[in-house]
């Protein structure tokens, strides 16, 4: 194995191949910042990656009071040493110049700096005002899926028991809000029910959507290391672009942009005609099957060709594949989720895996993947509007036992209607019933869909804006107040990944200026407020990230996701572990559902459900009939057309996403010189028939124009499929004249075209489903499009463009141990 690998012009590192059944094993990757030896790292302080979803477990290097590099944790169950691009070179936006270092109040149109007590005096003020005035409605939290459990938690109490708004939601509402209401949907419950220990077990991998290469690259290494093995698994992958999934795929089927509903209950009628059911676990664990059959008796391949636009027999080929699979893991992502059907799609990968009885055993189970790094936290916490604990907001019993926990009066929670959606949350200071919103870690400005509307809400006068962030964000800077906020490495707490890993991450370095890291920011807020309980005791009763974390465990005690058995102590010893992890199970839990679906039964539930098509709730009764022993729910849905179709005024299917460089909407990443290098700018993505048809090519600068703005970028012509236009949603504005918005050089955020419009079940907005038409600007006479060539964004025509690299700023360490320590 090479010592040093340029890990932006090879993302995924070198191959260490492994067998089914066998141990993933060690390759730690490291990367120390120019003239920084090992002798000269003071310390190495534990943490995880905060760049995606897949709590990569790492050491930050520390010297001279600054962070200087990181290395993978070779011990730990998550990356057994190894970190993605991301992970290597994204910790230097921590030392970014711009830091916010102090905090701002509006005046006479400005911010300008000031001391925490006028921040902080001006926001409670406001607060007290609103709430006696117009009553706890008129205050709305967004917040993150990138903060710490033990902040999410604090900020929940604070909204619910404090304030008493049901105006609480995550950005994960745009990323993850699908894979916790599938779950829900199908166990009852969210949490996870696999491990990522199943790709070291399965016998085919199948990603919905899921462009796994990219967004979780150390899983993806994981992936490729078994391809490289003996027996490799087979992998089968529906995405419309040339993913490196793609790439490997022994099938590849690339469906019209909104038909994954189409595809997979053609899918599931061809494995239910080929009976390659496992009828006993359906009996003792299912209900529903017989609707489901009836559902998808129709959809024939042939049937979902027309819709999707693939051939028939690539779908039997791939549910031949599915249907034969002695241990099959299947994973879900956006392609799936930021659709008009996502829900219902995301249920159907369920399904699959539950009529094949593929659940609970090694190599068998399903990834409703997430995208943001506590993501999970945001939903186990309640801050995503759900209440904590994974507690049934309509359940009277749950909400008096999270009263109880809380020693408040269960009337004091507001559970007497559904908690409101980000979307909604938003819609609502539009209209001006909330009059306040706090906005933590998140950009919205450029997250959110139909950027101009969403620019002018947060420009509204009767709206107070508080933004919690590290940089002068285009969110932030609309505010009336800004804070800032201390980041990972600067402050201590937890957060869970993807499969349930619980992380523990320390402080390293001293945050910059009076930067105050999230919880410290609103146990200051909760202790102005005089929030109490009924007792008259504090509301929120810690005061550091240790209590809180013992405040969550009592929370969670007895729940699905339940805490109790952890502790910082055990975290620090251990590295990741998964919950539930208790008295009984220090270990934690592999997989979840191994003996029986536990969490459906009516009076556990975290719902009683959904119709997959409208979203109108499912009663208690209805529930209590439907699925009284509280088995697996098989739910059908039927295929509904797009609801933004192509014409002959916007004749491209658009679908936005991102890159292996860049998370987000690159407040971190484009502050790291490798990785905004690897991909400075926006660009747009055709195919070569697309190409040919409006008469551009590479390099060319275009504009796409959809019915609520346009970007312009310049044109890469890929191997997506044609019909569409890809754009990626990281660019917004901080680094360009405009600041906030397009400048003259018009739309550089994908969001300008995107449409409000959601998934009627998760709420989760449509990022994936648009109509757009392109237009060429100016010839490239010469120029190269920014995108990578690593990545799905790859040139039909290898000649077109350089190769992307990195050079020697990029050359990260890898090796096949660790000084001090081989993985446990
Ligand atoms: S980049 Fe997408 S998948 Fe990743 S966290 Fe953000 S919204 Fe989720």
């Amino acid at each position: 194995m090479r010592a040093e690998v340029d890990r932006i012009a090879e993302p995924w590192g070198e191959r260490t191949p492994y067998g089914p059944g066998t141990p993933w094993p060690v390759r730690v990757d490291s990367y120390l910042e120019p003239g920084v030896t090992d002798g000269d790292v003071e310390a190495w302080v534990p943490t995880a990656s905060v760049l995606h979803s897949n709590g990569d477990a790492m050491d930050v290097a520390v010297a001279g009071g600054r962070i200087v590099g990181v290395r993978g944790s070779a011990r730990d169950r998550v990356n057994h040493g190894r970190l993605g691009p991301k992970d290597l070179f994204g910790w230097q936006a921590n030392r970014s110049r711009d830091r916010l270092t102090t905090p701002l109040v509006r005046r006479d149109g400005r911010l300008e700096p000031c001391d925490w007590d006028t921040a902080l005096g001006t926001i409670v003020d406001r607060s007290k005002d609103l709430v006696e005035t117009y009553g706890p409605g008129s205050i709305g939290f967004y917040t993150s899926g990138q903060l710490f459990l033990e902040e999410y938690y604090t900020l929940a109490v604070i909204a619910r028991a404090g304030i008493g708004t049901n105006h609480i939601d995550g950005n994960t509402r745009l990323c993850t809000a699908t894979a916790a209401e599938a779950l829900k949907e199908t166990f009852g419950c969210d949490g996870q029910p696999a491990s990522y220990a199943d790709v070291d077990h399965a016998d085919v991998i199948a990603l919905f959507g899921h462009n796994m290469a990219e967004t979780q690259p150390v899983l993806w290494m994981r992936v490729l290391d078994r391809l490289a093995g003996d027996e490799p698994p087979r992998l089968v992958c529906v995405d419309p672009r040339p993913t490196r999934v793609a790439r490997h795929a022994a099938v590849h089927l690339a469906p019209r942009a909104g038909t994954n509903v189409a595809l997979l209950n053609a899918l599931l009628h061809e494995i239910i005609r080929m009976d390659r059911i496992d009828r006993a676990f359906v009996d003792a664990h299912t209900v529903g099957f017989d609707e489901l059959a009836a559902r998808v008796a129709d959809c024939t391949p042939r049937w979902a060709a027309g819709i999707c636009d693939v051939p028939a027999a690539a779908v039997t080929e791939a549910a031949e594949v599915l249907g034969d699979a002695r241990r099959l893991l299947s994973t879900v992502l956006q392609g799936v989720y930021q659709s008009h059907q996502a829900t219902a799609a995301a249920v159907q990968v369920n399904n699959l895996q539950l009529i094949r009885g593929m659940l609970g055993r090694p190599g068998c189970g399903v990834l409703q993947m997430n995208g943001q790094p506590s993501a999970q936290n945001t939903r186990e916490c309640g801050a995503d509007g759900d209440l904590p604990g994974f507690r049934n907001w309509e359940n009277d019993a749950h909400v008096a036992d999270l009263a109880r926990v809380w020693n408040v009066e269960p009337t004091d929670i507001p559970s007497h209607t559904a908690p409101t959606p980000a979307m909604q949350i938003f819609r609502y200071a539009e209209q001006g019933s909330i009059r306040m919103l706090w906005i933590s870690g998140t950009n919205p400005a450029v997250s959110l869909p139909e950027l101009e509307r969403v620019r002018g809400i947060l420009r509204r006068d009767g709206l107070f804006t508080v933004v919690q962030d590290l940089y002068l964000t285009e969110t932030a800077r609309f505010a009336d107040v800004v804070l800032p906020a201390a980041t990972w490495a600067e402050k201590t707490g937890t957060f869970t990944n993807a499969d349930r890993t619980v992380h523990l991450s320390e402080r390293a370095v001293e945050p910059p200026g009076d930067a105050r890291p999230d919880l410290d920011i609103w146990l200051e807020y909760a202790r102005w407020m005089d929030f109490r309980d009924k007792d008259g005791r504090p509301l929120v009763g810690w005061h550091d990230p240790e209590s809180a974390f013992e405040a969550w465990q009592e929370c969670s005690r007895g729940r699905p996701c339940d805490y109790t058995g952890l502790t910082y102590d055990r975290l620090r010893a251990t590295g990741g572990i998964q919950w539930p992890c208790t008295d009984e199970k220090p270990e934690g839990t592999d997989r979840l559902y191994t003996d029986g679906v536990s969490w459906a039964a009516p009076d556990a539930c975290e719902t009683y459900g959904r119709d997959l098509v409208t979203g109108a709730s499912v009663s208690e009764t209805e529930y209590r009939a439907l699925n009284p022993h509280g088995r697996a729910v098989l739910k059908a849905a039927e295929y509904l057309p797009l609801h933004e179709a192509t014409n002959d005024e916007y004749p491209l299917q658009l679908t936005t996403g991102r890159t292996l460089y860049h998370f987000h909407t690159r407040t971190k990443t484009g502050r790291s010189p490798q990785l905004r290098a690897a991909a400075p700018d926006v660009w747009v993505e055709i195919s070569a028939a697309e190409a040919r048809r409006h008469q551009v090519a590479e390099g060319d600068l275009v504009e796409v124009t959809s019915p609520r703005g346009s970007v312009r970028g310049r044109l890469r012509v890929t191997g997506i499929r044609d019909g569409m236009v890809f754009l990626p949603f990281h660019y917004g504005y901080w680094d360009t004249p405009g600041g906030a918005g397009p400048g003259e050089d018009g739309g550089r955020a994908a969001n300008e075209t995107t449409v409000t419009d959601w998934d009627p079940v998760s709420k989760q907005p449509l990022f994936k489903t648009a109509a757009a038409r392109l237009t060429l600007i100016e010839r490239g006479d010469g120029a190269v499009s920014p995108a990578p060539t690593t990545t799905a964004s790859a040139p039909v025509d290898p000649a077109a463009a350089p190769p992307t690299t990195g050079g020697p700023a990029a050359l990260a360490r890898q090796s096949t141990g660790e000084p001090g320590g081989e993985r446990s």
